[in-house]
């Protein structure tokens, strides 16, 4: 399955620096790799795990792909390699099974790694390598690591069993102890140079028609996030959430209502859009005579209607509803808050009208 899948354009200086360190025997024994979401940083971690691990690895110190190594490894079976992920998924086929097992089988739906995986994650890195290629793990996202998980997986990063790699994957590093991130050397995946992306963008059958430059900046140069968007109903949905937003500026709508009616999960998406928006309407009130059309906005489907808007809108609140919004982002993860702190921002976006 992903044995042709080639490595995304952008990643190869990435991989050209493990590559180098590599060969210098430099490589570190921990990488934690972050950078904004939708930039590929899972399989730029599978990929050096695998490299690693292959017996002949190509000049560019990209994996075989063919020997004794690779073929257990993209199988899903290589005994030097674990992934360590919370398990959320596919819990709805043990309900029965759960029912009949303690009260402890719901763990299943958790979207955290509890200590005891992590130990059980650095026990297997203890044992010696069955392919004597090293040892690899991968712990993805890092950061939903409870702090006493956390703390386990600490003495491991401490005291590294020889010969092993821990690649941590992580779009939210501030959110792990920096006791770990300090053991780690980062490697922070960047935006792809825009022609790149593009090109890449352009040969991917999902795009459907759809501009790749449109879908692009909308998910601001991030392809993977890019090529997510560019399905019809994630494009309906940003759709019908812009309306329902100038509909609110236009001091129509009920905020309250608007935030209850939304989907709590698609609420980091929705929160994007809303931050999209405001850099339009900043960009637009920056440049009050400056024709729309030629700002190449991100929401230029919307410019006829957000230039006038921006023209009449108060700039100190747009720039403090704009720094609520960074803060709110934050915040979106704790679930106690977070139904106030939307309600909060539409309020405040409803007041921007006026
Ligand atoms: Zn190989």
């Amino acid at each position: 399955m992903t044995m042709h899948s080639p490595l995304y354009p952008w990643l190869h200086g990435e991989f050209a620096r493990f590559h180098a360190l590599q060969s210098q025997g430099r490589m570190p024994h921990a990488l934690l790799i972050s950078g904004e979401p939708g930039l590929g940083q899972s399989q730029l971690a599978m990929r050096l795990a695998q490299a690693t691990l292959c017996y002949h690895p190509l000049e560019d110190g990209q994996a075989c792909g063919q020997c004794g190594s690779c073929h257990p490894f993209l199988a899903g079976a290589h005994p030097d390699f674990s992934l360590l992920s919370p398990k959320d998924k596919d819990s709805k086929d043990d309900d029965a099974a759960k029912d009949k097992k303690d009260s402890k089988a719901t763990d299943k739906k958790d979207k955290d790694i509890k200590i005891n995986a992590v130990r059980e994650f650095c026990a297997g890195l203890y044992l010696s390598s069955s392919f004597q290629h090293g040892k690899v793990g991968v712990i993805e996202p890092a950061d939903v690591m409870t702090p006493a998980a956390a703390n386990s997986l600490l003495k491991t990063l401490e005291e590294p069993p020889a010969g092993t790699l821990i690649i941590l994957v992580s779009s939210q590093p501030a959110r792990l102890p920096i006791t770990i991130r300090s053991r780690c050397q980062r490697w922070l995946v960047p935006i792809p140079e825009r022609a790149a992306a593009l090109a890449w963008l352009a040969q991917q059958p999902q795009l459907a028609g759809e501009d790749p430059a449109r879908v692009l900046d909308l998910a601001e140069g991030r392809p993977l996030a890019a090529l997510e968007l560019a399905e019809p109903e994630r494009l309906a949905q940003r759709s019908r959430w812009l309306e329902s937003l100038l509909h609110l500026l236009r001091a129509g709508g009920n905020p309250l209502a608007l935030a209850a009616s939304q989907d709590k999960t698609e609420w980091p998406q929705l929160l994007h859009w809303v931050r999209l928006l405001l850099v339009d309407l900043i960009r637009l009130q920056g440049a009050a005579h400056t024709p729309a059309a030629a700002m190449n906005l991100v929401n230029r489907d919307f410019a006829d209607v957000l230039a006038p808007l921006a023209a009449r809108l108060n700039a100190r609140e747009l720039f403090g509803l704009y720094d609520y919004l960074l803060e709110l982002s934050r915040l979106i993860n704790h679930p106690l808050n977070r139904e106030l702190l939307m309600e909060e921002l539409l309020i405040r976006f409803q007041r921007l009208g006026g």
